[in-house]
């Protein structure tokens, strides 16, 4: 079987011979460190795909230990125990809510339920490009409209471009790769007024990072008791789990009957499982990691406004910052001065995604960033 890096080197291969090579790479390119330079430097700087640099919190690291011995058993005591913790977190019944590898699986069975040849996608541009890349290879339409202004969802163009034929709607919330925040109540018009037939998956991959959630209420804390909406929470960010792929989505009960089936049955391992459980339990550690992560936000900003740089305001773990060089030249001296950033974004083509790192991580971005030739470019 082909390795995940071995099939990524040869979707970069593509990408250089100029073969088709749009989203999915942009997506799975993030994903691609640079390859170890033998006995030289040491593990790059991975500011590329909106983890938790820190890693779980000790009380999960527990959990994932105790829960290694049962791993000789298929992870069904494990999945309900999840699920009825999720059901108390977010006062909703076990029935709507299915676990997934990653909210990327929770991505592709929401495609699998509603889209196919005949539908239509609807989604922001540039936004987090997974649920595109599913829905165009279920034979779907993607339609993709442009932020706004201010980099937030332009819910008016999206309204219009939604018909009969739209089976989702997607809404990232806050933005990946801007993040930035669509006001809550702005949304809640918007699904108001769609097609009766049409779904709506909000992606709260980045809700913890958002800095004032009084005005900004995710639709899980305060639902909209709308049988359309399905809301997608990952473990991947705050928690610090990517590596042991675990997501989960809310919605209704036959909502969730109908993603569930095109789930794999057993899909999230029992350490997975143990480790969520523990950390949704952990809302010290929670709390703690939202502060860190809004004091390394304020840092980047200072850093940036220290260089007369220009910077998006984000809501997440992650900062869209204009780039005054030319944005492959950029990425090319982080890379071989061993940090690796989002790659290039092509509808956002004079900025750079970087994920925030710890203060050791950031304190070395800057000083390679200072680094940097001036090739100047029109801004
Ligand atoms: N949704 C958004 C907005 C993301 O940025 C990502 C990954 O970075 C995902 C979903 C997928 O995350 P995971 O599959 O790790 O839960």
């Amino acid at each position: 079987m082909m390795s995940r890096r071995r099939l990524l080197g040869r979707l970069t291969a593509a990408a250089a011979t100029g073969a088709a090579f749009h989203t999915l790479s942009n997506f799975l390119l993030a994903d691609v460190s640079p390859a170890p330079r033998a006995g030289s430097l040491p593990a790059p700087i991975v500011l590329s795909r909106n983890e938790n640099a820190y890693g779980p919190s000790e009380k999960v690291l527990a959990a994932m230990r105790e829960a290694v011995s049962s791993g000789n058993r298929y992870p069904e005591v494990e999945h309900d125990l999840l699920v009825d913790k999720i059901s108390a977190y977010h006062r909703v019944r076990p029935e709507q809510i299915v676990l997934g590898c990653g909210s990327s699986e929770i991505l592709r069975t929401a495609a699998a339920a509603f889209l196919g040849p005949g539908k239509k996608l609807v989604q922001a541009s540039p936004t987090c490009p997974l649920l595109g890349t599913c829905a165009r290879s279920s034979g779907s339409d993607v339609v993709n409209v442009p932020l706004n202004k201010m980099y937030e969802h332009d819910l008016g163009a999206m309204l219009a471009r939604a018909d009969i034929s739209t089976g989702l709607v997607y809404i990232c919330n806050p933005n990946n790769p801007t993040g930035t925040l669509t006001p809550r109540k702005d949304i809640e018009t918007f699904i108001e007024k769609l097609p009766a037939s049409t779904m709506v998956l909000i992606d709260e991959a980045y809700h913890h990072f958002v800095s004032n959630t009084s005005t900004n209420a995710s639709f899980l804390d305060r639902p909209l008791h709308d049988n359309r909406v399905m809301i997608a929470r990952t473990f991947s960010k705050i928690y610090g789990l990517a590596g042991l792929r675990i997501g989960y989505v809310v919605t209704s009960p036959d909502v969730a009957l109908r993603l569930a089936e095109r789930g794999l049955q057993f899909g999230v391992g029992a350490v997975s499982a143990a480790a969520a459980a523990a950390a949704l339990d952990d809302s010290e550690y929670v709390s703690m990691a939202a502060k860190r992560n809004a004091n390394g936000r304020q840092e980047f900003m200072n850093q940036v406004n220290a260089r007369m740089l220009r910077a998006l305001d984000s809501q997440a773990n992650f900062v869209m910052m204009k780039s005054p060089h030319p944005v492959n030249l950029v990425i090319d001296h982080l890379r071989k001065n061993n940090i690796v950033v989002a790659p290039p974004i092509p509808q956002m083509n004079k900025y750079i995604r970087v994920s925030l790192g710890t203060p050791a991580d950031m304190l070395q971005f800057w000083r390679v960033w200072d680094l940097m030739p001036g090739q100047k470019m029109d801004m």
